[in-house]
Order: C-alpha cells, then sequence, then structure tokens
C-alpha cells in the first residue's frame, strides 16, 4: 500500500509499503478514504518529536471505510464508514474511567512515534485501529468525508477548550466574551464552537489577514492582528474594560499565554490547548487576584460522536476550512504548503 513515511527530520515521502494486519481482537482495519495534515505532524516532521522513528507512517485525523474486524468487534463491520479519532484509548483503565483518554494506559497517538504508543499513522492506504468498538465512530448516511474528518481531532480539541477541559476548566457561558488567541485550524474550530454556547462576542487574534477573515465566516465578531498594536487595550476596548469571561489559547507561545492571562475578566477561564515546545510561566499573582482560572490539556476523544451529531444538525460546519485537496503521493508538497501556509492554506486533505 500506499503511506506517507518519516524517513527523518524534514524527510517524508510517500512510498510503498506493507499493509497492516489484525494484531489483536479488538482491532479494525481500516481502509483510509481521506486524511489530513495536523500541526503536530508539522512538529514530527520537523523532528521536534523525540524518539521518533524512522520508517513511522504519519496522520492521525482520517475517514475511512471499515476492511476487517477482530473477533472482539461488535459494533463494526466490513463496509462501514468510520471517522477515526487521533488516539486511541481502552475505555477501562484508570485515566480512561475517569475521562481522561489522552493518558490511557494501553493507548496512542497515531503516527507519533513509541513515546505515544508506536502506532502506525493514518495516511496511508490502510491503518490498523486498536481497540475500534470504543474509538471509532460511524459517519452517518449521507455525510461527506469532508464534513466528518475534523471531528477526530481539531474538534474535540477546540470544543474542550470551549467547554472547560477535563477536570473543571470554566467553559463558554451565555453572555460571555470570549477571546480565541490564533485562528488556526483548533483557534479557527474553538471561534465555531463558541458560538453554540450563545456568547456576547467572540474575538479572534491572530497575525494573519486570511486567517482572522476565515474567523469572521466561522462566527467571529471582532478580529484583531496581533501584529500591529496592543492587543490588550483593543480586547479591553472590544469589552467594555471588563475583559474576556472565557480566553482558548490555541498557539503555545509564552506571549499568548500572558496576553491570554491578562485579558481573562474576574472569573473567568483561561484553556490552553496551544502546545508548548519548552516550559513556560505564568503570571499567578494576576490570576490569583483575579480569581482566574486555567486549564490545560488534550481535547476529550470521547465527544467525537456528539461533535458528529452537531455536523449533522448543521450546527458546526468546519468544511470552509478545507483549502487544498491533494493526493496521498503528493504528500510531500502537501506538507511543505501546509507548513508555509503558502496559497492560503488552513487544512490539506490527502485523498487515498
Ligand atoms: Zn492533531
Ligand atoms: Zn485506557
Amino acid at each position: 500500500m500506499r503511506a506517507v513515511v518519516y524517513e527523518g527530520p524534514n524527510d517524508i515521502r510517500a512510498k510503498e509499503v506493507a499493509e497492516p494486519a489484525l494484531q489483536d481482537p479488538e482491532d479494525a482495519i481500516v481502509r483510509v478514504t481521506t486524511a489530513s495534515i495536523c500541526g503536530s505532524d508539522l512538529h514530527v516532521l520537523h523532528g521536534l518529536m523525540p524518539k521518533m522513528e524512522t520508517g513511522t507512517i504519519l496522520g492521525h485525523e482520517f475517514t475511512g471505510v471499515v476492511h476487517a474486524v477482530g473477533p472482539a468487534v461488535g459494533r463494526f463491520r466490513a463496509g462501514d464508514r468510520v471517522v477515526g479519532p487521533a488516539a486511541v484509548w481502552c475505555g477501562c483503565c484508570r485515566p480512561c474511567v475517569r475521562g481522561l483518554y489522552g493518558a490511557c494506559e494501553r493507548g496512542g497517538v497515531f503516527g507519533s512515534g513509541p513515546l505515544f504508543g508506536g502506532l502506525q499513522g493514518a495516511q496511508a492506504d490502510y491503518v490498523r485501529v486498536p481497540f475500534a468498538d470504543v474509538t471509532l465512530q460511524p459517519t452517518p448516511e449521507g455525510m461527506t468525508d469532508e464534513q466528518v474528518i475534523f471531528a477526530g481531532d481539531i474538534l474535540p480539541t477546540a470544543y474542550s477548550a470551549v467547554t472547560g477541559l477535563n477536570p473543571r476548566g470554566r467553559g463558554v457561558q451565555a453572555g460571555d466574551s470570549v477571546v480565541v488567541f490564533g485562528a488556526g485550524p483548533v483557534g479557527l474550530c474553538a471561534v465555531a464552537c463558541a458560538r453554540l454556547f450563545d456568547p456576547k462576542r467572540v474575538i479572534a487574534v491572530d497575525v494573519e489577514g486570511y486567517r482572522l477573515d476565515m474567523a469572521v465566516r466561522l462566527g467571529a465578531d471582532h478580529v484583531i492582528d496581533a501584529s500591529g498594536g496592543d492587543v490588550r487595550a483593543v480586547i479591553k476596548g472590544f469589552t467594555e474594560g471588563w475583559g474576556a469571561d472565557c480566553v482558548v489559547e490555541a498557539v503555545g507561545l509564552q506571549e499568548t499565554l500572558n496576553n491570554a492571562v491578562a485579558v481573562a475578566a474576574p472569573g473567568g477561564g483561561v484553556s490552553v490547548v496551544g502546545v508548548f515546545q519548552q516550559p513556560v510561566s505564568v503570571n499567578a499573582p494576576r490570576m490569583m487576584a483575579k480569581n482566574v482560572s486555567l486549564a490545560m490539556g488534550m481535547g476529550d476523544l470521547g465527544r467525537i460522536r456528539e461533535l458528529v451529531d452537531l455536523i449533522e444538525t448543521g450546527r458546526l460546519d468546519l468544511t470552509p476550512l478545507i483549502t487544498h485537496r491533494m493526493r496521498l503521493d503528493e504528500a510531500a508538497r502537501a506538507y511543505e504548503i501546509f507548513d508555509t501556509r503558502a496559497d492560503g492554506a488552513i487544512k490539506v486533505l490527502l485523498t487515498t
């Protein structure tokens, strides 16, 4: 089969590899129909993923058709269309029972190397999916791959950010002012998800004009170009001097974290889903003085079904994020476009 393979830092290529086989009774083999490239794939590409092994197939965002199932799989059979999760979890270990699927003792993230379970990725013709009954979700009849593909990764991350991360974050409530730092794929999904909760206003902050335009398209009331001027003062102006009740940090930089804490209103919450490459500090005295809570963590993949339902009923539509559709063979070029944000790139799909 064809697959996008990591050959070393800044070296990926589409090539022929062996097809995966069922290994455990709970496994399914999914024939991938559409995959997409995530920001975390770029971390791998750039050699920032510790212990990454050459020969690993990349990718963790995918939809497809069930090809084969192990004897313990009961919910699916060959021919079922499914949307895959970015990571798998067993559903019954101690973290899983608490809803912390990202910390599953037997889980892993597709295509992310031995540090994350050593699973092969989904930018391929076929992928092996452990714990298929727990982790796969059916694609409802009549829905396209493009409608549901983000329900497995960036959308649950964004949805978790605006609903308060597990455990105990402060989610968006009706009448809130919401600020989203970062209008990349996750931040843009957060803008769309925030709208589900009847906020007073949603403000998106980024440095790329075309991404801010997309934020408006997905429901932002105001956008701020962070490259020019005092972001904190502008947010204060938009919020009657009060600040933001819910802030989403979807960048992963010290500066944006500082801004997120600074613009949070008294009693507000900051949800951090940006991926930091190193330890950062927070302004603890300021947070304490304002009773600002800070939550951070991985998206709750247990909500994929809920998100597919929201898409099916038309309350969420992330298809505008898809700016590029390419073939799996064109992966090297596709990664380059996504990485350099060439040609207004936001999400790049790979079809098999
Ligand atoms: Zn991802
Ligand atoms: Zn588990």
